[in-house]
């Protein structure tokens, strides 16, 4: 929900309890001005670059509208990302789609509403397009393994230089259109190494490619920029730095392009559940909150995620081991096994920051807990 809300942060505790008095725990807030914020870092630490942001871990409008202001292109995997969009008037000419595998139907839907530029990683996907070949163009998809990323995003998708070769001769032989290469080398990726390596890996490749496959004009660099969680991260314009200087180095006239996600909406959110009941247990008190690993927090299970948590009005006390679990039946919808917290009451709040990515996007209503409600505030650029 678009709540026209202006609301400065850092959050005060008086303003996080008077947003769940009026619309109810739990909730999750997404922060435009943060959205706004990391936007400009990034594209500040990229120059040059066109940041097209990956809509799966945070597909919202909101945040969409508000990207489109500042500028961004959009990265779509799926018809409800394409009818996000769409919605949200988003000119088709701001957006690539970059699942590698699509049913014939997703490609008409995409070509419907008028994305043209689509990414392949083995020859079955290229003979999809022939249908289509005097109105599409692709991106060849290589893979770069990056052991080290918290989520590798290079085993499910992408091929290797032979391979790419391969693909790209089998659309020129079919007259499709083969507009560049891109990557992802994972998520929440430690270090800039990867990139430079597949920047480099990719140079050789263009290349190649442009003596009579395609023109290989397009380089894209993919999603994985890193945040903040319980560890700190290099800020981001250290960790682009190697990455601008291997662009730097490519031959002229290639548009570089990347598809940010969780670095832009990540930081932008925060988690707000209320306690519901506790329960001293071996020595240490469970707390029940109304969101958990079904809800919000299932990133921690599927991204492997860990959010700070803490009181949103601390009562004081020493702070003691305990355990913070979530409201459903089962017993693997534990947020922390072992967390220090000053003793909660039932009814407390419980603030989790740096939770807009792969978080609300992945939340089920198992048990019926419903998904926290969304709210977007400070949507209006300034103030
Ligand atoms: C998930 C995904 C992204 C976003 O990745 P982040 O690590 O969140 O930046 C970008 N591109 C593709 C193809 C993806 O699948």
């Amino acid at each position: 929900m678009n709540t026209n809300l202006r609301l400065p942060s850092p959050y005060t505790p008086a303003a996080l309890s008077a947003l769940v008095g009026k619309f109810g725990s739990p909730l999750f807030v997404i922060d435009c001005d943060v959205i706004r914020r990391q936007y400009r870092a990034l594209a500040e630490a990229l120059p040059g670059v066109d940041l097209h942001y990956a809509l799966k871990p945070l597909p919202d409008r909101t945040v969409v509208k508000v990207l489109a202001r500042e500028g961004s292109w959009f990265d779509l995997a799926t018809n409800g990302e394409v009818d996000l969009v769409r919605k949200a008037g988003i000119p088709p000419e701001r957006c690539i789609h970059t699942h590698p595998i699509k049913r014939d139907a997703d490609i008409r839907h995409t070509l419907d509403y008028g994305v043209t530029t689509f990414v392949v990683d083995n020859p079955d996907e290229v003979d999809k397009f022939v249908a289509y070949r005097d109105r599409v163009q692709l991106l060849l998809r290589l893979s770069f393994r990056s052991p080290e990323a918290v989520v590798d995003l290079s085993r499910k998708f992408g091929c290797d230089t032979d391979a790419a070769l391969e693909l790209a001769r089998r659309a020129a032989r079919a007259r499709i259109r083969v507009a560049g290469l891109s990557f992802h080398v994972g998520s929440q990726v430690a270090r800039p190494d990867m990139y430079v390596q597949a920047i480099e890996t990719c140079a050789g490749l263009i290349a190649e490619g442009r003596r009579g496959l395609g023109p290989f004009e397009i380089l894209d660099i993919g999603g994985g920029f890193p945040i903040d969680y319980l560890e700190p991260v290099a800020p981001i314009a250290e960790f682009c730095a190697p990455i601008r200087a291997a662009l730097a180095r490519l031959p002229e006239k290639i548009r570089v392009i990347a598809e940010p996600g969780r670095f832009i909406c990540g930081p932008a959110a925060i988690g707000l559940a209320t306690v519901m009941g506790r329960a001293k247990r071996d020595g240490r008190w469970w707390y029940y909150l109304d969101d958990g690993l079904y809800g919000t927090f299932s990133g921690q299970l599927y991204d492997h995620s860990r959010f700070p948590v803490e009181p949103v009005l601390p009562h004081g006390g020493e702070r003691q081991h305990c355990v913070v679990a979530g409201p459903t039946c089962d017993s693997i919808d534990v947020v922390s096994e072992d967390i220090m917290l000053p003793e909660l009451e039932i009814g407390d709040l419980v603030v989790a920051r740096q939770i807009g990515a792969y978080t609300i996007a992945t939340a089920t209503d198992f048990n019926f807990f419903p998904r926290a409600r969304v709210l977007a505030v400070n949507v209006a650029r300034g103030g």
